[in-house]
């Protein structure tokens, strides 16, 4: 009875550039994989992507991880959290940000997110003002950003020490500034499903010379600090070199040489990304039952992937319209469920962190929270297909009373 059969592949990305390819076979000719394996005159791909980085992001520093996860917990650590320390943190993100916090031996303050996916700024304000903690890890789940002019006041007023989590948002910007320049540091993804592809890994930065200083260290220096660009003085390392351990979470030469002609196409991919989520917004806003969160007129988005809700809905309603998107060859991602599915982990299921579990708001809104990602890899008549499909699904699925909006 469907007319319609999706078979595209939502996880797949488009191939990456000629010069990553060509940059990346140099690197493995000459073997020199490992990021202090240089030479006098070639400081190594990796310590040239950080100084580009720093440069494109407008920040002084920049350091090449592992992964996005391992720079949060170290750029935590480099911040001054200790065991025990309890850190603010808006309580939809993704299962590496509490991983990074347990890492760090933090205790989190769970914050509830509001209507449009972004930290409560209520909330923060509350807990904020208890005074237990110094500072706010701020995650950009699913490429969001809070209002960014109101989350700097309140760390101002209450003394927080901001810390960005930007996996989701390289390249978007709040009011002209760009994600991840807030606060003291942001940290990037560079894993495949963000906005620049090098299978893993993560970029740190900042302005703070101790912290990236501790940050090198942290991340598996072996005290060849002196090879990267991207750093302080050296008497910034001698003062804290024998108090950081070392934790072995670097990036490589050939990651790094796959990103570096990456971050040059950004914004010319940015516009690709935009051009697919205006047409899917517009489409899924024209639908009864379907809400997307309003993006302010002060965030300027990478729309790599779309969230909606469909406020009102029973678990039971979800989960008819899930299966009847399904069988149009769509498979939406839900943040509803109880136990974990993909990436769509909820602070409820993060059992280790024993921290509070009571966020009714924040509930509510993922109990009907649909996600899709838009890779580049998608036309727009694609785009439109999916907007047809969710609309016949919801038609046919949602009771009456919820789709006469
Ligand atoms: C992907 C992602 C991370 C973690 O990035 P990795 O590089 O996979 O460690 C953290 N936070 C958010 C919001 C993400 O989307």
């Amino acid at each position: 009875m469907n007319s319609y059969h999706f078979d595209k592949d939502l996880t797949l990305q488009e191939p990456l550039p000629e010069e990553s390819i060509r940059q990346a076979v140099a690197v493995l000719r000459s073997g020199r994989l490992h990021r202090y394996n240089t030479t006098a005159g070639d400081p190594g791909e990796a310590a040239l992507l950080e100084t580009e980085f720093a440069a494109w992001a407008g920040k002084k520093y920049c350091l090449a991880c592992a992964s996005c996860g391992s720079s949060i917990y170290m750029a935590l650590l480099a911040a001054g959290v200790k065991a025990g320390d309890t850190v603010l943190c808006n309580a939809y993100t993704l299962a590496p940000v509490p991983g990074a916090l347990f890492n760090a031996g933090a205790i989190p303050l769970f914050v509830e997110i509001g209507a449009n996916h972004t930290i409560d700024l209520e909330d923060l304000e509350k807990k904020a003002a208890l005074g237990q903690s110094r500072f706010l890890l701020l995650s950009h789940m699913r490429g969001h950003s809070a209002d960014m002019d109101a989350v700097v006041d309140i760390c101002t007023r209450h003394n927080l020490k901001l810390i960005e989590d930007s996996a989701h948002t390289m390249g978007a910007k709040w009011n002209g500034k760009k994600s991840g320049s807030f606060g003291l540091a942001g940290c990037f993804s560079t894993q495949t499903y963000k906005h620049i592809n090098s299978g893993e890994g993560g970029l740190l930065v900042t302005d703070d010379p101790e912290l990236i200083a501790r940050a090198i260290i942290y991340s598996g220096s072996y005290m060849l600090y002196d090879k990267h660009l991207s750093r302080p003085d050296d008497e910034i390392f001698k003062a804290v070199r024998l108090e950081t351990p070392n934790y072995s979470s670097r990036m490589d030469n050939l990651r790094a040489a796959l990103l570096r002609p990456q971050l040059g196409e950004l914004d010319a991919n940015i516009e690709r990304w935009n051009e697919r989520y205006v047409l899917l917004e517009k489409g899924l806003r024209d639908i009864p039952g379907v809400v997307c969160p309003l993006r302010p007129e002060k965030e300027s988005y990478v729309g790599s992937s779309i969230q909606f809700n469909l406020p009102g809905a029973s678990e039971g309603d979800i989960r008819r319209f899930l299966a009847a998107n399904e069988a149009m060859g769509l498979h939406l991602k839900w943040f509803g469920e109880a136990e974990p599915v993909g990436f769509t982990s909820t602070y409820e299921s993060w059992r280790y962190l024993g921290g509070q579990t009571q966020l009714p708001q924040t509930r509510l809104i993922l109990s009907t929270l649909c996600d899709i990602r838009i890779p580049l890899t998608l036309s727009l008549e694609d785009c439109e297909q999916i907007v047809s499909i969710i609309a016949l699904a919801a038609h046919q699925t949602l009771p009456a009373n919820l789709r006469d909006h």
